[in-house]
């Protein structure tokens, strides 16, 4: 079967209309990075698939004390904005140039393990995100868009139009460790984020990637750093808390026992930046 029907809508009420008419065998693509290599090699066999570039959902503004990112807007873009500096150091990590001109912030939420990098830098920084179908928008927390392996809260006749990135308070650290230095997998991702006051963490998260079904907080290793003074017990405690809740597997790249000890490591990397960073904020 081949694709014999290609919509390129204008706006979001066009796009909508045309998911609300077609069903769920209309393929939605976004910069198609994902999508297209499937069509290619004939593992997804759409008749009919939407482009979402003209659909209008491309706006990257801050306001009201936050960042929103439309939800087509290319991971080129991403690592070129100066609002949040995490989220251009996760877009410098994810693919390649020719990639990120034509990826989206979006589409990476819907990527399998090991891949959704900027998800990962998404997460530490309490993102909601919007879904949009033809009863208006909910915005859910990034964290409860995920129910599994490639399943997602979004539903039938549903978009993603956005996310809302607040402003949080705290201190970043992103790192992607892959076999290579670039334009490479993930055997680990990580994305913390700590806020303290005199030196006492007030606030935690800790996001993981390539360690488990999809990008996950570990929760268990927050609560250890909670009320600690950041110092290298906290962070090896906490680290030791990550790689045991967090649930890696075995691919292509790494196997289910290196990245646990990877998850380990580069937990307690990315704390220690911080906490040698100084400075409560
Ligand atoms: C060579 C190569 C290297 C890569 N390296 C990395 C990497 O290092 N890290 C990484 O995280 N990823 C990587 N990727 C994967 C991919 O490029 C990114 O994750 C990208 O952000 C996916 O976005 P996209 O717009 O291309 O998605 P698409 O391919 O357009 O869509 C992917 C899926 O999401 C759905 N979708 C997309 N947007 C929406 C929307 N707005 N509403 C509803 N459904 C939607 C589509 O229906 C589709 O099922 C790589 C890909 C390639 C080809």
């Amino acid at each position: 079967m081949t694709v014999t029907d290609y919509f390129l809508p204008r706006s979001l009420s066009e796009a909508l209309d045309l998911l609300g008419a077609r069903g769920p065998s209309l393929m939605v693509m976004a910069g198609g990075t994902v999508a297209m290599p499937l069509v290619n090699d004939g593992i997804s066999l759409p008749t009919q698939v939407m482009g979402l570039r003209h659909a209008g959902l491309d706006e990257l503004r801050e306001e009201d004390g936050e960042l929103y990112i439309g939800a087509t807007v290319t991971l080129t873009r991403l690592l070129r904005q100066q609002a949040l500096p995490v989220l251009s150091e996760a877009a410098r990590n994810t693919a390649s140039w020719s990639v990120r001109n034509m990826a989206t912030v979006g589409g990476n939420l819907f990527t399998p393990p090991p891949g959704g990098d900027i998800a990962v830098a998404l997460l530490a920084l309490d993102t909601s995100v919007a879904l949009t179908g033809p009863a208006g928008t909910r915005l859910i927390p990034l964290g409860a868009f995920y129910t599994g392996f490639m399943t997602n809260a979004l539903q039938d006749g549903e978009l993603l139009t956005g996310l809302r990135v607040p402003r949080v308070a705290g201190d970043t650290a992103f790192i992607k460790f892959g076999r290579k230095a670039s334009n490479t997998p993930s055997v680990v991702t990580v994305a913390v984020r700590v806020a303290r006051h005199d030196g006492t963490v007030t606030d935690a998260r800790i996001a993981l990637g390539a360690a488990g079904p999809h990008p996950l907080r570990a929760s268990a290793a927050e609560r250890v750093l909670a009320g600690s003074a950041l110092g290298p017990e906290a962070i090896e405690a906490a680290a030791a808390v990550a790689a045991e809740e967090s649930q890696p597997f075995s691919d292509g790249v790494a196997s289910e026992w290196y990245r646990r000890k990877m998850i380990r490591l580069f937990v307690a990397r990315a704390l220690d930046r911080i906490w040698q960073g100084g400075e409560d904020r």
